[in-house]
């Protein structure tokens, strides 16, 4: 088993530690080895994404990754800034699916936004392209037109073997699920999404006891506030994925604690938290690592095939809320505030339990 471990920027070191503290209670630590992405690289080696880590990367069976950004770094030339090495990381590594799962946790209900009736028992799995779309479409940048005034473009692009794909892991999850699948696009004004539906129905052929549905993303995104539940697995390209997944997880209350993993074909994976680096509190021991330890469980569960320890680590991060202990991102009045090495000593406790 080799694992790499790419703690990244901001919150990325403290939180990562906290999973390793799990890794080490499995007595994986053998099994772990560290690179910088991001700005800590970008800091070390004038690049987000230096030749070593992405090795180090290719050659390892899974990564575990914290997350990456500064807004030290937002004036760079884009290829520099940290998130420009995350980007060619998914991309280099092949992960194109990204699952994103938003579960409301019973003690958590009083931190969602929304009424407890709407978000209790809430279970979503959101399956995300992640590999294609406008954020890697050619061509892009800033250049002048004919009127010499700037002009921004990216481009919207999917081709059909790439939805194909992506349509298999949705469907393969449905069936493992409850067996509704709901495809989100903006067919009827972007051909490329027009495409998307087309393909997505024509997969649906292959998976008759899947029942599927379509929905227009900005109805999508009004549904998930109105009516979470009435989803169960959801199906998008990236752009639309990456908002309407940051959405899903304020249902739950906090996006520090919403894990992701992001497969190859093979179930190679990638695992990081849904959130980003947090500057406003990196180095307070206030983050929540209970996204990271999440993604850290289904890292064994995806790529290892290992449903006890994903049990036993889900197991052990209820208890822990059951036990009433929260970081500042989910406390309320009644229950224990602590910090985040706190958190991650916790969760061991428990999982020694
Ligand atoms: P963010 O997710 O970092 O933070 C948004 C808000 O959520 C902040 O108030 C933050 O304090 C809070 N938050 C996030 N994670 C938390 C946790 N674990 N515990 C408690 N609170 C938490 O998003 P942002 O502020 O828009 O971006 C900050 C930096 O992160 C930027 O440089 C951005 O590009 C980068 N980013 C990286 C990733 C990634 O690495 N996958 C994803 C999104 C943003």
């Amino acid at each position: 088993m080799k694992i790499a471990v790419l703690p990244g920027d901001g919150i990325g070191p403290e939180i990562m530690k906290q999973a390793i503290k799990v890794l080490d209670f499995f007595g994986l630590n053998d099994a772990i080895s560290y690179s910088p992405i991001g700005g800590a690289a970008y800091d070390l080696f004038n690049d987000p994404l230096p030749e070593a880590t992405l090795k180090l990367a290719l050659e390892a069976d899974a990564v575990l990754l914290g997350a990456v950004g500064d807004w030290k770094y937002d004036k760079l030339p884009r290829e520099f800034r940290p998130e420009r090495g995350l980007l060619r990381i998914r991309q280099e590594l092949n992960l194109f699916a990204n699952l994103r799962p938003a579960i409301m946790f019973p003690e958590l209900v009083h931190s969602s936004s929304l009424k407890p009736e709407i978000v209790t028992n809430l279970d979503i799995m959101i399956v995300r392209e992640l590999t294609g779309d406008i954020y890697f479409g050619q061509p892009r940048g800033i250049n002048k037109n004919e009127k010499g005034e700037r002009e921004g473009i990216n481009t919207m692009r999917y081709s059909e073997s790439e939805i194909r794909r992506i349509a298999h892991v949705a469907f393969l999850s449905a069936m493992k699920r409850s067996k509704r699948l709901c495809s989100i696009d903006k067919a009827n004004v972007l051909e490329t999404t027009e495409l998307w539906r087309e393909v997505m129905t024509e997969v649906s052929n292959e998976y008759p006891e899947v029942q599927l549905s379509h929905m227009y993303v900005d109805n999508a995104a009004m549904q998930l506030i109105r009516n979470p539940k009435q989803f169960d697995v959801m199906v998008t390209g990236n752009i639309f994925g990456d908002i309407l997944s940051d959405e899903a997880s304020m249902l739950t209350g906090s996006i520090g604690m919403l894990p992701s993993a992001s497969l190859d074909e093979n179930s190679k994976g990638m695992y990081e938290p849904s959130h980003g680096s947090a500057p406003d509190i990196a180095g307070k021991d206030q983050a929540n690592p209970l996204a990271t330890i999440l993604s850290l469980a289904m890292m064994f569960k995806y790529t290892f095939d290992d449903q006890k320890k994903f049990d036993a680590i889900e197991g052990a991060v209820k208890k822990v809320l059951q036990d009433g202990f929260r970081t500042a991102d989910i406390y309320s009045n009644g229950t224990i505030l602590v910090g985040c090495e706190k958190m991650g000593n916790a969760v061991v406790e428990r999982l020694e339990g």
